[in-house]
């Protein structure tokens, strides 16, 4: 009884097993009232809200509420869920954009041509190694130096910061043939790079496409990666040829090759009214033209291969405009000639990938 009534003690008014009335001890009927049998006055009545009318009562009081948490609860979750969703859409998002960004290197490379004797060239290798194993370069470096350099050079360089290559290989496995240097013979000195198909090259020397496919095939087959060279000269920009130009030097020398051969091929798009002359192609043109060639490595070989491929600019390039021409989302570095000949303006370029 004390449970039903739930007050100690209590009043409880039961007919026929159907409870009538209850009251705590401070809340009794006034004795006043109770001037007949119950079941003559009004509280020894049923009370009039019948099963449905208590059902109700209970819906109302328990399940409404319990039914309006529940959804709220659903919405927080929902909202939740949607919130999380977004996130991981907008992370998987900048995680390709920034994949797609690192999954060609970016590369600095010099060109030293014909210049500095064997004791100099080995004193500069010496003074850009140690300044980049203090200041640690944010792309890979890469050297280029005469053929009779590569050994001394390969011996004071850690490969790890600067990379070494040559300008140039035979076309010729090996043999008769006074004066020239094979891509076996290169490979063996510690190189890991060439330049092929260099517009003083193809200019002074008659390096044609086809002796470029040949020197391309031994470079590979010798395990070199080749810096490949494309350019056209002021004319044919003025005649608007350069894209007609461009894509036909990569046909007629490197786009034989297959995908995997591919994957050892940086080009370098070096316009030659551009080289040694001061006269720079604005950020605008390179970029526009680095990304002409990325279309074409793209129709050859798949927009994957496009995308890892590292395209560079040459030309003029200094400290002062490798930061602009950098920034361009085609151009994945620079091909240094008179700039990498003196430490500190070959580091100001390297260092415009920290900018
Ligand atoms: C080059 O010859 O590869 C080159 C880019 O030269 P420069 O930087 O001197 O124009």
């Amino acid at each position: 009884l004390k449970t039903i009534i739930r007050s100690n003690p209590g009043l409880l008014l039961l007919k026929d097993a159907t409870i009538i009335g209850k009251w705590s001890h401070n809340q009794l009927p006034d004795p006043d009232e109770l001037t007949a049998s119950p079941d003559k006055l009004p509280i020894g009545q049923q009370p009039d809200d019948g099963v449905t009318g208590k059902l109700i009562k209970v819906l109302l009081t328990f399940l409404l509420p319990l039914t309006l948490l529940t959804i709220a609860d659903r919405l927080w979750a929902w909202s939740k869920w949607v919130r999380n969703k977004e996130k991981k859409e907008s992370d998987k998002i900048f995680q390709i954009f920034k994949n797609k960004k690192k999954m060609r290197k970016k590369i600095v490379a010099g060109n030293w041509k014909m210049n500095l004797n064997l004791q100099d060239g080995v004193a500069l290798a010496k003074e850009i190694n140690e300044a980049l194993a203090a200041d640690k370069p944010n792309c890979e470096v890469i050297i280029c130096t005469p053929f009779i350099h590569l050994a001394s050079v390969a011996q004071v360089l850690d490969q790890n910061v600067v990379a070494l290559g040559a300008e140039n290989c035979a076309d010729k496995v090996k043999g008769a043939y006074t004066g020239e240097v094979s891509a076996e013979m290169v490979k063996s000195t510690g190189a890991q790079y060439v330049i092929l198909g260099h517009s003083e090259r193809r200019q002074y020397y008659g390096e044609t496409a086809e002796i470029l496919k040949e020197k391309v095939d031994l470079a590979l087959a010798n395990g070199l990666k080749i810096l490949f060279c494309c350019g056209e000269t002021l004319e044919e920009r003025q005649a608007e040829k350069q894209n007609e130009v461009v894509k036909a030097e990569l046909e007629g020398s490197v786009f034989h090759l297959d995908a995997e051969a591919w994957k050892n091929i940086v080009i370098a798009y070096e316009p030659i009214w551009a080289i040694g002359t001061g006269m720079t192609a604005t950020s605008d043109q390179a970029e526009e033209m680095l990304a002409y060639i990325r279309s074409i490595v793209a129709e050859k070989y798949g927009q994957e291969a496009a995308e890892n491929t590292s395209i560079l600019y040459g030309g003029s390039c200094k400290a002062s405009n490798a930061p602009e021409l950098f920034s361009k989302p085609n151009i994945d570095g620079g091909l240094i000639g008179g700039a990498s000949l003196k430490c500190a303006d070959f580091k100001g370029i390297i260092d415009a990938w920290k900018k």
